[in-house]
């Protein structure tokens, strides 16, 4: 089905479109510690946020979801710096 192997999609936690992982950040829990993915690859829970909604004001509601749980404020201030 998938006739491009090396482009790699994952559904944005925000606006809940399929989307190049190239344009996302992961965020990443590990051992109840959030991260945010730079290019090491972390072994974890993630969630993925297309470039587009790392404006989003949906983005910590969003985010909280999808982990169950409130996010640290260090995590949301690197994702928006981005
Ligand atoms: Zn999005």
């Amino acid at each position: 089905m998938n006739n491009q192997p090396h482009t790699i999609s994952r559904i944005c936690c925000v606006c809940r479109k399929l989307q190049p992982v190239t344009n996302m950040t992961r965020v990443v829990r590990v051992n109840g510690e959030f991260f945010v993915q730079t290019d090491k690859r972390l072994n974890g829970r993630g969630a993925h946020v297309c470039s587009a909604c790392l404006n989003s004001a949906n983005l910590q509601k969003s985010l909280c979801r999808s982990f169950k749980t409130q996010l640290p404020a260090s995590i949301l201030q690197q994702l928006t710096q981005k």
